[in-house]
């Protein structure tokens, strides 16, 4: 067993900083009378195993019915791990039912070491070439999941945490204090974490880091620690509740907690033959709050590329014209259509990121003779189809959504978004904001039209649908995904659209959406019923 000969502020002076001669600093005063409160320096070196279960539930602001509603309920699941301390290596095993976007289980176990990720078994919907490829199915972690996953483990092993920042003050920066609830914590910030103590106990109660969100903009990230309970010779924070800008998204608590159990290490090593060709860890831009947060819903594309699987066979995103000037963007998770009028373009939808709106101006623009996006509809509200609303307003756009979603935009486009990686930050105050109560029409010069119309349907208030009568081709996203297997049965996201499509009185040939590619009309009718 590893013996701590001195620490804290012994050890500080020890190595001759200069802070000794005036006496511990305020932040190395604060960390080691956490390491106290936690239960000693010694007390967590001595902890080599962790296993333990929990249960958690998870929520997502952006996929709220009604734009900037109520969040959705994601899942609740239950959890088991295990934790090498020495070798930093952990093993999660998840059971995970889902309430939304479909109610589903995933049984699925994560390895994580700090060279490589692995996940064993289905974890998603959105599964990549190479979990599709395994028999049975598994992958390697994108270099963006470990990063992610290495963060967040980071963060949760509250004792190693603080351990560190005792052994390396130097590192371990002034921070503002964190002001939560009307109290106020002061705190440290370390290697991208920003650690708020409790001023009566002494105890973490709050770590932070800056993120970015891509509906959002600049975020706070933390995960608030309460319940502490003693287990062995330390204490361990019981309730673990992540809140995103406040508001909790993620509700963890252990049901129990064991340390220094034996551990199989068959359990918790990574196979050879994907060690081999697995990621290493993201460094720069990793798009955090995409990686954690599209796993609450089990869709994420696991992937160093956040639009597409760069494992596919072609990986990337490309045009496929429709018609003439009517071009999908297809290649990645989340589709465009773009539609050329006499002197402007119409862009339906913004998914996922600006990064990926960058690519589809400039595509949209070298097909199109460099005319503008004059017009940028969205479907719906929800992260994943608009989360590159800001990229694609470059050229001026009026921003066009469904009822009631203009108070939710005003406040998006008002965010703070200096931590945008793909983006600098600029003003949207002169962003025009269109809003469609029932129907909307968007003429050219030469009388061409593309309309929109307001859905009555499960997924999202204000939800609409794109017609070109032109290419007699309609647009739709997430109630159907063109090209990919209908159900054996009708269901109310279906027949939703061709309620709509009854409604308005319209005669599509085909719809194309912001998943899946393009399909006959008829497919649906079929199903569903004229
Ligand atoms: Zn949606």
């Amino acid at each position: 067993m590893k013996r701590i000969a001195a620490f804290g502020v012994t050890l500080v002076c020890a190595l001759g900083l200069a802070s000794c001669a005036t006496g511990p600093s305020k932040e190395q005063q604060l960390v080691s009378k956490a390491v106290e409160a936690v239960g000693g320096a010694q007390a967590i070196a001595d902890i080599r195993t962790i296993s333990w279960k929990g249960t958690i539930k998870q929520w997502e602001p952006e996929q709220s019915d009604l734009p900037g509603g109520e969040m959705r309920f994601c899942n609740e699941a239950q959890l088991e791990g295990a934790i090498d301390v020495q070798a930093r290596a952990a093993r999660t095993d998840w059971v995970k039912n889902f309430a939304y976007p479909a109610p589903r289980t995933f049984t699925y176990s994560e390895i994580v070491t700090p060279s490589a990720g692995y996940v064993i078994g289905i974890d998603t919907n959105g599964r990549n070439a190479e979990s599709m490829k395994a028999n049975p199915p598994a992958h390697s972690m994108s270099g963006y999941r470990l990063a992610a996953t290495q963060r967040e483990g980071r963060r949760a092993n509250v004792s190693a945490l603080l351990l560190d920042m005792l052994f390396n003050p130097e590192r371990v920066q002034p921070a503002a204090d964190i002001v939560a609830q009307g109290r106020s914590y002061p705190a440290v910030a370390y290697q991208g974490l920003i650690v708020a103590f409790d001023p009566q106990t002494g105890l973490p109660a709050r770590i932070r880091s800056l993120d970015y969100d891509n509906i959002w903009g600049d975020v706070t990230w933390d995960l608030v620690l309460s319940d502490w309970k003693p287990v062995g010779n330390v204490k361990v924070a019981m309730s673990r509740k992540a809140q995103l800008n406040g508001r909790v998204v993620s509700d963890f608590t252990f049901s129990d907690v064991k340390l220094n159990q034996a551990l199989d290490a068959k359990r918790l090593a990574i196979p050879g033959d994907v060690l081999a060709h697995a990621a290493r860890p993201a460094s720069g831009n990793v798009p955090y709050q995409w990686v954690i947060r599209r796993q609450y819903i089990g869709t994420y594309l696991d992937s160093d590329n956040a639009s597409y699987d760069t494992r596919a066979a072609s990986p990337g995103l490309r045009l496929q014209e429709l018609a003439p000037g009517v071009a999908q963007v297809v290649g990645g998770s989340h589709n465009s259509l773009i539609v050329e009028m006499s002197d402007f373009l119409v862009v339906f939808d913004a998914p996922v990121s600006d990064a990926q709106s960058q690519w589809t101006m400039k595509a949209a623009k070298e097909k199109f003779g460099g005319k503008p996006v004059k017009w940028v509809v969205l479907t719906h509200h929800h992260m994943d189809h608009a989360g590159g609303v800001r990229a694609m307003l470059a050229d001026g756009g009026t921003l066009v959504v469904g009822a009631p979603a203009r108070e939710h935009y005003l406040k998006v486009l008002a965010a703070p978004a200096t931590r945008n990686p793909d983006l600098s930050p600029r003003s949207y105050a002169a962003v025009q904001i269109m809003e469609v109560t029932s129907s909307n029409v968007i003429t050219d010069s030469r009388g061409k039209q593309v309309m929109m119309y307001v859905m009555d349907n499960p997924h999202a208030k204000g939800m609409m649908m794109g017609w070109v009568p032109e290419a007699k081709l309609g647009w739709i996203t997430d109630l159907w995904s063109p090209g990919t297997p209908l159900p054996p049965k009708p269901n109310p996201a279906l027949a939703s659209v061709v309620s709509t499509v009854k409604r308005a009185g319209l005669q599509p040939d085909r719809f194309a959406g912001g998943h899946g590619s393009v399909a006959p009309y008829s497919q649906l009718t079929q199903l569903v019923g004229q």
